[in-house]
């Protein structure tokens, strides 16, 4: 396939071109899926390596203290909270999303106790929503209700019995990036407490979570981070919450002096209180490892490469006249509405994902009709890009995904 010359300008201008050597991916492999799984970084490996093999071989249970294993969530909590806008010691890192908003929706509800709303969105990652409905169910209706409503009807939905607003900020099915400050504001002018997914968002759009008065937060590590298959999430609460915030999951990692062994719980003054228990070392490591990248970047130059490689796609994409082919754009047109991804939908969604994945560009598929294509500018370039996109035309055009070995299913889509 011949690249065009001005793709080729645009990889030789690119100011983050020298970044993909930090990972270990393979030639020839188009991956467009950073969003779902960052790939390995050097720096994780390096990390994970010497976590492995010279502090838990060589010195065992000294590294507690030895290696500070006991401070990584904080530490590495605090390597994260520049990339999304926060002050050091808001953010912390342990458990999963689902975990640490079960966390977060109790102490919100708790914080308003004559409110028993929590208001999301319909089409919200279920998780969030299901985490919700477990908490309702656990607390009874006269003290926890979960009301979701389509994204047009937010605004009319947040009233004055409202105790909660949980929403992700970039939405994983279509991509559509909502306004943060400006939800946020709204909300706070009904005395609402705002809880954002950032899962999409951490590590591809800036994010200004101090700036925008934002109460409490939760995002992924294994995502646009980088840390590697079952990395811990982070977990955010604003600073002038921390000492209110009074979390359930109230294990031993949370208390003032764990090493005290008392009887009775004390939560830690600060973030700490959000931990809960024994902290997951090598995946910490992995994660502290995959972040160096960030230190020497701003998230800003991720977007505005970001937004050129969805540009290019597009714009290749229509260079064949794919009208009558039925894939449909789902992802908002304007820049200012996108997260860091394009979908697309299609009746033959899975096939043509499978197709794709069979052509060595690794995207994923959405149930019920959606491809998604993740932009992580650390490491695809506009040659991948456009590669992608001459792909996908040929599979449309010769309509390869009705090979029927593109449509059988695995557990994992
Ligand atoms: C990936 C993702 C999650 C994952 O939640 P875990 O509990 O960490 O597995 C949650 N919410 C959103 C919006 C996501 O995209």
């Amino acid at each position: 396939m011949s690249i065009p010359a001005h793709i080729i300008e645009l990889d030789k201008n690119d100011a983050l071109s020298e970044l993909r050597a930090e990972f270990l991916l393979h030639e020839g492999l188009i991956y467009m899926d950073g969003n779902s799984l960052g790939p390995v970084s050097k720096g994780a490996k390096r990390r994970v390596q010497e976590t492995l093999e010279q502090q838990w071989q060589q010195d065992l249970i000294k590294s507690w203290n030895a290696h500070n294993w006991i401070d990584l969530p904080r530490i590495v909590g605090d390597k994260i909270a520049p990339i999304i806008g926060a002050k050091a010691g808001q953010v912390i890192c342990t458990d999963s999303i689902s975990v640490n908003l079960f966390k977060l929706l109790s102490a919100a509800l708790a914080m308003q106790p004559s409110r028993r709303i929590i208001v999301s969105e319909q089409t919200n990652f279920p998780t969030d929503l299901y985490m919700a409905e477990g908490l309702a169910q656990q607390l009874g209706k006269s003290r926890c209700e979960l009301k979701t409503v389509a994204k047009a009807d937010i605004g009319k939905a947040l009233t004055e019995d409202v105790a909660a607003l949980m929403l992700t900020h970039v939405d994983f099915r279509t991509g559509e990036m909502l306004d943060m400050q400006a939800i946020t504001q709204q909300a706070h002018d009904k005395g609402i407490l705002v809880i954002w997914d950032l899962a999409h968002s951490a590590g591809a759009v800036p994010l200004a979570l101090d700036l925008h008065n934002v109460d409490f937060a939760v995002g992924c590590g294994y995502k646009y981070l980088n840390g590697g298959p079952g990395s811990p999430a982070f977990i955010y609460v604003a600073e002038r919450h921390l000492e209110q915030f009074n979390q359930p999951l109230s294990g031993w990692m949370g208390h003032a002096k764990p090493f005290d062994f008392a009887a009775s719980y004390k939560p830690a003054p600060g973030i700490d209180r959000a931990l809960c228990g024994t902290p997951p070392v090598l995946s910490l490591a992995a994660l502290d490892g995959a972040l160096e990248i960030f230190d020497d970047i701003e998230i800003n130059q991720l977007r505005s490469k970001s937004q050129d490689l969805k540009v290019t796609l597009l714009e290749a994409l229509a260079q064949h006249k794919l009208e009558n082919e039925s894939l449909k754009l789902i992802t908002p047109t304007t820049p200012d509405k996108q997260g860091s991804q394009l979908s697309f939908s299609h009746p033959h969604a899975y096939a043509i994902s499978q197709a794709l994945i069979d052509a060595n560009v690794i995207v994923d598929f959405r149930a019920p009709n959606i491809v998604r294509f993740g932009f992580t500018p650390l490491t695809l370039s506009f040659t991948e890009v456009y590669q992608a996109a001459e792909v996908l035309a040929d599979i449309l055009r010769r309509r390869t995904y009705l090979d029927g070995r593109f449509s059988e299913r695995s557990k994992v889509t």
